[in-house]
């Protein structure tokens, strides 16, 4: 004989397929007073059905978050020294310039990268252009660009009053996609990018799920949840390696592209 299920477990595994069953089930078995039930009720038997739906274990750890500065459960990966960078051709010391806590790329050494691997995180980086070299446009004023895990390049470029094609200006992902608006603040400013990324999901050789990034470039917000397709290629298509956490590379393409306050929150 065939089980029938009942209408609300049905529409609760319709509506919620990502519920487990049992959770559905409970969901399902969960029935609050009606409007007008409630409209008879005592106080306290009102505050007592509001309590049902309460949450108040575990409690968020406090993180102190001053106005000009960086989070207390943040990471700085800009110190006094570039202890926590290495070149990704040598693997040896970085070979950009550090003074006065700001990085700027030393065009020819490569990119450098983390050694540290991150996952999902909070990214927060201020970079800015060199003065605009008039002989320059497009792709070559200016770039550079941040890697999340190594391979999504969120576009870093000199994209004030600069014509390019828009998939690979400042605030892309680069060839996959454009940012909403264009943020950039003159050239020789400190551009502030605020990054929010979650990493694909793999099980095993499957991925699960595509990697997604929000950016707020100087507060604006330029990807909002975008999808990230695979690596992200200068010539071909977007390539779905499997991997785990791994580093924050910043791209040398030859432009003297400074950083500093690069500092992330792991979100996993
Ligand atoms: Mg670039």
């Amino acid at each position: 004989m065939k089980m029938l299920l009942p209408i609300s477990l049905l529409l609760a595994s319709v509506s919620a397929p990502h519920l487990m069953a049992a959770e559905a089930k409970n969901a399902a078995a969960e029935v609050f007073p009606t409007a007008a039930e409630l409209a008879k009720m005592s106080d306290a038997d009102r505050h007592a059905q509001a309590a049902r739906t309460e949450v108040w274990t575990p409690v968020p750890t406090v993180v102190s978050a001053p106005q000009s500065g960086v989070p207390s459960d943040a990471i700085n990966l800009i110190g006094a020294d570039l202890s926590q960078w290495q070149s990704v051709n040598s693997q040896g010391s970085a070979g950009w310039q550090l003074k006065d806590g700001v990085l700027t790329v030393v065009p020819g050494t490569g990119d450098i990268r983390t050694k540290a691997s991150f996952c999902d995180v909070q990214l927060h980086v201020e970079w800015r252009s060199p003065p605009a070299d008039p002989t320059k446009k497009g792709q070559q004023r200016n770039n550079s660009g941040i890697f999340l895990q190594e391979k999504y390049e969120v576009q870093i470029l000199d994209s004030y009053q600069n014509e390019t094609y828009p998939n690979g200006q400042a605030g892309a992902i680069y060839k996959q996609k454009m940012p909403l608006v264009n943020a950039m603040r003159p050239t020789g400013e400190w551009q502030i990018y605020d990054i929010i990324y979650q990493a694909p999901r793999f099980n095993g050789q499957k991925r699960l799920s595509p990697g997604f990034v929000t950016v707020l470039h100087n507060g604006v917000v330029v990807q909002n949840h975008s999808e990230i397709a695979g690596t992200t290629e200068w010539i071909g298509h977007p390539q779905q390696p499997v991997h785990g956490c791994a580093p924050i590379k910043l791209q040398d393409h030859g432009d003297k592209v400074s950083f500093r306050n690069i500092w992330l929150r792991k979100l996993d």
